[in-house]
């Protein structure tokens, strides 16, 4: 590669021969960008860190245009992971500890999120152009696994019916991760995605039996892929390590990137959420709200006009019965 720069990379792959796909991901700058503005105990980055290559994985696999929201709400020192990834594979990532929270460097995921049994993964698919009235998707399950890998496969087999395998790795320089999934089947025929015109008419001679085999043998190759050798590989070099033997496909690469899409309006709308009396009550001691976005840092300012205004727009005809909250 030479001089060229490093940019966070992941790409898409298929056995020509057989109904597997797969991905690789490496998110370096996009990592450091979270990482800068928070410091996170060193257990905390890894979990962190290995949702951030999940959610982008998740993000490129699932045929969704809108933003992938990934939470873990945790019922120990760690109350909260969220990463969030948009179909452009922008993403942002925050933590929240308790305010005590004493996290030894080697605490497992259990430890961290799920003392009492109560910890929950959360993922939520907001589309990006929604109907009027239309909910996000989201489903929620206990953190059923000793980490996130396993939490999101078993997410991927209840929601989706895809099996799904998952190797996630991250340190405080890089979030590196691999996903194989075996292509639903219809009829005992894999489904091609259109892109592999060539490999649909191989895929199709197969039966649901040599499906099964490819699917095994693809799992086996990937079971030797470990968590330093995953942390400190590049994608290329990945990929033909783990499947030389094997005819691949390999897609264009696409690069996620750090992107908070935060904004002024957004934490107004927020603020309108919490209620005009909450808000008013809020400012009684105070000149202005001031806010901080979790996820990148930016400050935003409320004061007592700005408060109004936001009630104002949102109820005009009562602005218009008592002019005198807007003056000041
Ligand atoms: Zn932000």
């Amino acid at each position: 590669m030479g001089d060229a720069i490093k940019v966070d990379t992941l790409q898409k792959f298929l056995f020509e021969a057989a109904p597997v796909r797969g991905e690789l991901v490496e998110i370096s700058a996009a990592w450091q960008q979270v990482l800068a503005r928070r410091a996170y105990p060193h257990a905390v980055k890894t979990i962190l860190g290995e949702m951030m290559a999940a959610a982008a994985l998740l993000s490129a696999n699932l045929k969704f245009d809108g933003v992938i929201v990934m939470q873990i709400h945790g019922d120990g020192p760690v109350r909260l992971l969220v990463v969030e990834c948009d179909s452009e594979l922008q993403l942002r990532a925050t933590a929240k500890m308790k305010d005590d929270a004493i996290i030894e460097s080697d605490a497992t995921l259990g430890q961290l999120v799920n003392q009492h049994g109560h910890g929950r993964f959360v993922i939520t698919l907001d589309p990006k152009d929604k109907m009027p009235g239309q909910q996000p998707y989201q489903g929620i399950v206990p953190l059923d696994g000793d980490n996130v890998a396993t939490v999101i496969e078993n997410y991927m087999l209840r929601s989706e019916q895809l099996d799904t395998k998952l190797w996630l790795a991250a340190d405080a320089t890089v979030s590196r991760g691999m996903l194989l999934q075996r292509l639903p089947q219809e009829g005992g025929h894999a489904v091609a995605p259109a892109a592999a015109k060539d490999a649909t008419a191989a895929i199709e001679t197969l039966d649901a039996a040599d499906a099964g085999d490819a699917w095994d043998r693809a799992l086996a190759l990937g079971a030797t892929l470990g968590q330093e050798e995953l942390l400190t590989t590049d994608i290329a070099t990945l990929l033909h390590r783990l499947f030389w033997e094997e005819t691949i496909r390999v897609f264009d690469a696409r690069y996620p990137t750090f992107h908070c899409s935060c904004t002024r309006e957004k934490v107004g709308g927020m603020l309108k959420m919490l209620g005009r009396e909450e808000v008013e009550d809020a400012l009684k001691d105070l000149d202005s709200l001031e806010i901080d976005c979790d996820f990148c840092g930016q400050h935003y300012e409320f004061d007592k006009v700005d408060c109004a205004q936001l009630f104002a727009t949102e109820e005009p005809v009562e602005t218009l019965q008592s002019p005198s909250k807007l003056r000041h």
